[in-house]
């Protein structure tokens, strides 16, 4: 497994690879590699002949009053976790070699990015966008996978790809839980032993949400209200947002039909965390 860190040797190593006739799968990640990210991996290890996986914190899907020092990052154990997959190559670049001196070009989007996540994200998913379609055309795959986790992120990437005839298959992959039912999320390690345990709120809410929904419930306002209630009752959780929106267009619908992302954003003391379903 090779490590890199600039531009320039992914760009020699995956034209060498195209010349011999094999395909790519990219995961690109912000590191601290847990099971979720695995799943990714493996996924893309069963698609493609060769896999690429970037580690990267991007300054730039930050807020300025977010958690960009506080990231965790371990790059000797993501490497191991790689390693076990196998991935056939990680890329990790600085800052600096992704946003060259005079940087001032961005991706952008008129949908999909107000509502949830980009309610209280405002430049969130310019960042990402922008990051993205940068790794993309470093890495040049075939396939990109990205998990359901951030459901938000993966309905902008696949409305990005559409929009700008990027050349890349993106695949959504389910998400990862621990078993007692949380998300696994490199931002679990912020919570400390209490706030784990009330972490548990948002799967149990959302399950609570489910079972409406396979009981025929149809009504949004009846489902946001349910899923509320259930993490109101958790005294460390506060309400970010409880959405219930078209999983495609990331636009509010008052009556489920087609499919659905039921989405939460919840802080559990200073730490905000994200789940959701898709029905
Ligand atoms: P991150 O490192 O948090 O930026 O995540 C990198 C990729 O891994 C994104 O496509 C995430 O959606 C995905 N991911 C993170 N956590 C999970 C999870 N628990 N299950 C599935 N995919 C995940």
């Amino acid at each position: 497994m090779k490590i890199c860190d600039t531009v320039e040797e992914v760009r020699s190593q995956v034209k060498q690879w195209k010349k011999e006739g094999f395909s790519v799968g990219f995961v690109p990640t912000m590191g601290y590699l847990h099971e979720g990210h695995k799943s990714l991996m493996e996924k893309a290890r069963q698609t493609c002949d060769k896999v690429v996986v970037s580690i990267f914190v991007n300054p730039m899907q930050f807020g300025p009053t977010e958690d960009l020092e506080s990231y965790p990052r371990d790059l000797e154990k993501d490497a191991k976790l790689c390693e076990t997959v196998p991935v056939d190559l990680i890329f990790h670049p600085q800052p600096e070699e992704m946003y060259k001196d005079g940087f001032c070009s961005y991706v952008d989007m008129n949908g999909l990015t107000t509502e949830l996540c980009g309610k209280t994200r405002p430049t969130h998913f310019r960042g990402v966008q922008t990051v993205v379609l940068k790794l993309f055309h470093i890495v040049q795959p075939d396939y990109a996978f990205f998990g359901q986790k951030d459901a938000q992120q993966l309905a902008v990437i696949k409305r990005m790809v559409t929009d700008l005839n990027v050349d890349v298959k993106i695949v959504g992959c389910p998400i990862i839980r621990e078993e007692d039912g949380l998300a696994k999320s490199s931002r679990n390690t912020y919570l400390n032993k209490e706030e784990r345990q009330a972490a548990l709120i948002l799967s149990k809410s959302l399950a609570e949400g489910k079972k409406l929904i396979d009981a025929g419930e149809k009504q949004s306002a009846v489902i946001k209200k349910a899923i509320a209630n259930v993490i109101e009752t958790e005294p460390l959780a506060r309400i970010d947002y409880v959405d219930v929106v078209d999983f495609d267009t990331i636009t509010p619908v008052e009556t489920l039909n087609g499919s659905t992302l039921v989405a939460i954003a919840v802080y559990i003391g200073k730490t905000r965390l994200i789940d959701n379903i898709i029905v």
